[in-house]
């Protein structure tokens, strides 16, 4: 029997579609049951994962390793469960579409996004697509949101479909790497994705989260190929990442700008809301720290306890 090594580009559940460096396709399964270990989710394998397997027949194989994931991502379980779902594996970068035109992203919602991001450790770069909406004001807030999150770590790209403004920009971004994508609804995700390649046609991975019955059917998320060694991963029914447990003591570990503060408070437990001697809300009121991030932080911070 011959030993492969292939990255899951899709799975049903119980098959799994496996390429090889060559790009070959084989369909594979998992040997035996196989063990989780450490991580609390349902299913064993994601899109992402890099794993050694047998072959058995012309392109059918079985599956008996998984080599280490250098990072992961699980989503939630809407039962709130304590398992919940291993989405992708092995990502180099999240990808999050907004605009500040129509549907306008909230500075909340990016806020939460990458709070997320960070408690993966993933990078994260932010597409502002519909550049040609905006307004003289609104390029100017642009510009300035770029900026912020620039300064924090967060590559950023603005982009227009229309225009094409960023696109060969994005596209460099892009190559060579696993991206993750995401965004609300409307925002231009699948245009975006079908000028990086016409011949992809994404309506076909469209499963719904929930089957008519309202019963819960897990999504799966599903990888592919563009040229220049580009692979995105589609997450239908994904817009956020899902909902991380934060402890409200651990929040501002999250935000960068934030954490190299969190010495400097009076309180060694201050949680930066309304105690004397706060090195984060003196940096707010310096200008040092953002009002929009603080004010995310706030409400993340309000989600927190409303969901106690
Ligand atoms: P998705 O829901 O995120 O996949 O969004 P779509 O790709 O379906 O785009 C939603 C709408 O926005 C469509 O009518 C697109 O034509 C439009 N759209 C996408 N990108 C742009 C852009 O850069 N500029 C403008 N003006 N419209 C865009
Ligand atoms: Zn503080």
């Amino acid at each position: 029997m011959e030993n492969k090594i292939g990255t899951v580009f899709r799975s049903t559940g119980s098959w799994y579609e496996v390429r090889d460096e060559q790009n070959t396709l084989f369909s594979c399964r998992l040997k035996g049951k196989f063990k989780i270990k450490d991580l609390k989710v349902t299913n064993p394998l994601s899109v992402g994962d890099k794993v050694v397997f047998d072959l058995e027949d012309e392109n059918i194989g079985m599956i008996k390793e998984i080599l280490p994931r250098k990072n992961y991502i699980i989503r939630k379980s809407v039962h709130k469960t304590a398992h919940g779902h291993l989405l992708a594996s092995n990502i180099d970068q999240l990808v999050l579409i907004v605009t500040l035109a129509s549907p306008k992203t909230s500075l909340g919602f990016i806020d939460r996004f990458l709070v997320t991001a960070e408690t993966f450790r993933i990078p994260v770069l932010i597409v502002f697509n519909k550049f040609d909406l905006l307004n003289k004001k609104g390029v100017i807030f642009q510009d300035a949101l770029m900026d912020l999150y620039t300064h924090l770590g967060y590559d950023c790209v603005s982009t227009s479909t229309l225009t094409k403004k960023g696109i060969d920009e994005l596209l460099a971004k892009l190559a060579n790497k696993i991206s993750l994508i995401s965004g609300h609804s409307g925002v231009g995700k699948s245009t975006l994705i079908n000028i990086l390649d016409p011949d992809l046609d994404l309506a076909t991975s469209e499963i719904s989260d929930f089957s008519s019955k309202g019963v819960h059917t897990t999504t799966f998320a599903e990888m592919f190929q563009l040229p220049n060694k580009t692979f995105i991963i589609d997450s239908p029914g994904i817009k956020e990442l899902g909902l991380v447990d934060i402890e409200n003591e651990e929040l501002a570990h999250y935000f960068p700008e934030f954490r190299d503060l969190l010495g400097q408070c009076k309180f060694h437990n201050c949680l930066h809301i309304n105690e004397p001697k706060c090195a984060v809300k003196d940096a707010v009121e310096a200008g040092e720290i953002s009002e929009s991030r603080y004010m995310s932080y706030l409400s993340m911070f309000e989600n927190d306890d409303n969901r106690r």
